[in-house]
């Protein structure tokens, strides 16, 4: 029986060492789409009109065992550059770089519009489900006017039976993974809510709580804060924070 075992075990090790030239090309060409027959959810933050449908996005909707409002109208700068520009314009990239890497990408708007609203927070939270997706990762920007607060937090679920106990763990690695990128690029971990740390984990956010596939809601910045506007109101710096989040993907999907 040993030297059956052996003989098996030798011969699994034969047909796994690489061997021609023509299979490194093939590994190659796997090689450059990583992602592929992977599907992302990426849900860009608030539609731009919201503010003018407040009947629609105040209306109550599930959030994982308690109601909230459809949605909000997000923040803005100082400038007046708005958060769903912001997490619409980031999420594009963030698209674009997914999909160049073999994945599917599903976004939860399909517009950037003065004229549209919503959807709500309980269609955000369940966007991954039935595909189902791998992932899902909700694009945000905060509104502190805390003095000098600046920073990105990352937001996993808490385990909350029924509703994120499948998904708290993966979603945490996820979210693991999305600080460190965000760091690794020189983004700065926020000095002013979650800990420090730039993590943290919440229990009242449809966007997580209804969400059957691992999920993550990154705050990248705080709009209020010069230093944070100037980045997320520019192509440059808004191609850091999608790089960021491709490279989280990337690794999580390994
Ligand atoms: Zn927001």
């Amino acid at each position: 029986m040993r030297h059956a075992a052996a003989l098996v075990l030798l011969a699994s090790l034969v047909v796994a060492a690489p061997a021609h030239a023509e299979d490194r090309t093939l590994l190659a060409r796997e090689d450059a789409k990583p992602l592929e027959g992977r599907t992302i959810v990426i849900d860009p933050g608030h539609q731009l009109g919201n503010h003018n449908f407040p009947a629609q996005i105040n209306q109550p909707v599930p959030a994982g065992g308690f109601t909230k409002p459809c949605n909000t109208t997000g923040t803005a700068t100082r400038g007046g550059f708005p958060e769903a520009t912001f997490a619409w314009r980031v999420s594009l990239r963030l698209k674009a770089k997914l999909e160049r890497l073999g994945a599917a990408v599903v976004l939860t708007r399909q517009v950037n519009s003065q004229k549209r609203w919503g959807p709500c927070v309980d269609r955000r939270g369940r966007a991954g489900n039935k595909i189902p997706a791998d992932l899902k990762i909700s694009v945000h920007g905060d509104g502190s006017y805390a003095a000098r607060a600046r920073g990105f937090h990352v937001i996993a679920p808490t385990d909350r039976k029924p509703w994120t106990h499948d998904i708290y763990k993966p979603s945490r690695r996820l979210a693991l993974l999305a600080r460190a990128s965000l760091l690794k690029k020189d983004l700065p971990a926020a000095n002013y809510i979650a800990g420090g740390d730039g993590l943290d984990f919440r229990s009242d956010l449809a966007t997580l709580n209804l969400s059957n596939v691992p999920t993550v809601m990154v705050e990248l910045g705080n709009m209020k804060n010069a230093a944070d506007a100037r980045l997320m109101t520019t192509a440059k710096g808004r191609a850091r924070y999608a790089a960021a989040l491709a490279r989280a993907v990337r690794q999580f999907l390994r």
